[in-house]
């Protein structure tokens, strides 16, 4: 699907491994791949302004389209601009495509998946009919739903609608929900032909832990005219941490060739990005660094890896503490305040504790993401992972 408004250039290639890096054109500008992509679930990161995330280094973030159906209502965005209007952010946006949400936050919340549980969350070739997390309201959402959902919120990048699996299932209604999720895909597709829109259509690979579902589902949308792809269902969903990275393994070796964007989704511990990374990953999207700030968990390169990379700034340990958060970073709140100071904040329950660790946590990230772009550029990959994870 050529067009003027989206391409995806790769700059630069690992002679050792799949790692790359890359630049994805949208009409909101520029994103310099691999990219990681911070969750504003409703229509903000939470505490920070737009001139902050960017001033982090952020170049794009997700907003979460199910989110936006019931507060404010996708009409109302749309009649502020969109998202890039209603919430003044000039850049690059993704959405997602709804439907890990309804799933997950349905009226009976988290399901394991089998064949007795559709009652549950009322899943059709059609489509699913959930309540919502709010009021109780009935809502139904396909593919259709989806797609003019996404339209009317305007995001640069957005993602084909999926039945979105959790772990464990089994293998028969993994292949249901992928053969689902194929047909919904065909819909989405013909649905953002119609609207001729500037949006950018990522198709979700889907198929749980099982090699042959995942290589079909891969082998399908390699040979749809999707812009980009997205590999869903893996890490958000509770499959063991091995079989997260074995679905790479089984899907990357037939997307690759396509030249597309990938993007992994619930992806965003430290090893995690490294290890996508290398298997050929553009860009991820997790919670993690925002959700975590808001616990007071400052991401440090010095805390290491038993540690995930972070520290818990409320202990008491930090108390008197006159260093900065991280001795090596620039971020707004490393140059100007200390352990001491963000301690205090935190047990005092004070905003902007919240919003000083946020600053912090998605520079990290941001900064992170700007190392491992020279080091593939300079063919020093697995020298900065060995320096990070030391392996
Ligand atoms: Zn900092």
């Amino acid at each position: 699907m050529a067009s003027n408004y989206f391409s995806f250039k790769i700059l630069s290639r690992d002679k050792k491994t799949k790692a790359k890096t890359g630049v994805i054109n949208t009409p909101h500008g520029k994103i310099n791949t691999p990219a990681f992509v911070p969750v504003g679930t409703a229509a903000t990161i939470k505490s920070l302004t737009p001139e902050e995330i960017k001033n982090c280094g952020i170049e794009v973030f997700i907003v979460n389209t199910y989110h936006m159906i019931f507060r404010p209502g996708v009409e109302t965005v749309k009649k502020g601009d969109g998202l890039h209007g209603f919430m003044n952010w000039k850049f690059p946006l993704m959405t997602d495509s709804g439907g890990f949400q309804a799933f997950s936050l349905g009226e009976y919340g988290p399901r394991n998946v089998s064949d007795k549980s559709e009652n549950m969350v009322k899943i059709t070739d059609q489509g699913i009919e959930f309540k919502s997390a709010w009021d109780g309201k009935k809502i139904f959402f396909g593919p259709h739903e989806s797609i003019l959902a996404q339209h009317k919120l305007g995001a640069d990048l957005i993602m084909a609608f999926d039945e979105c699996t959790f772990y464990p299932i089994k293998k028969s209604y993994a292949k249901r929900a992928m053969q689902r999720t194929h047909d919904w895909a065909k819909t989405c597709l013909q649905v953002k032909k119609q609207l001729n829109n500037k949006q950018t259509l990522y198709g979700i690979i889907q198929g749980s832990v099982f090699e042959d579902l995942r290589r079909n589902s891969a082998n399908f949308f390699a040979g749809k005219p999707f812009e980009g792809f997205a590999v869903g269902s893996v890490a958000n969903s509770r499959e063991p941490r091995k079989k997260v990275f074995q679905v790479l393994d089984w899907t990357l070796p037939i997307l690759l060739p396509v030249n597309k964007p990938i993007h992994f989704l619930g992806i965003g511990e430290v090893e995690d990005i490294f290890i996508a990374i290398e298997k050929g990953i553009d860009s991820f999207d997790c919670v993690i660094p925002t959700r975590l700030a808001r616990m007071g968990w400052i991401f440090t390169k010095s805390a290491g890896l038993k540690n995930k990379f972070r520290f818990d700034i409320t202990k008491s340990r930090y108390h008197s503490l006159k260093s900065p958060p991280d001795r090596s970073c620039r971020c707004y709140t490393c140059t100007n305040f200390t352990k001491s100071y963000l301690n205090h904040l935190f047990r005092c329950r004070e905003l902007l504790g919240y919003r000083l660790a946020t600053i912090h946590n998605l520079y990290f990230y941001a900064n992170l993401m700007s190392q491992i772009r020279t080091a593939i550029e300079n063919g020093e990959f697995l020298k900065l992972k060995q320096e990070w994870l030391k392996v």
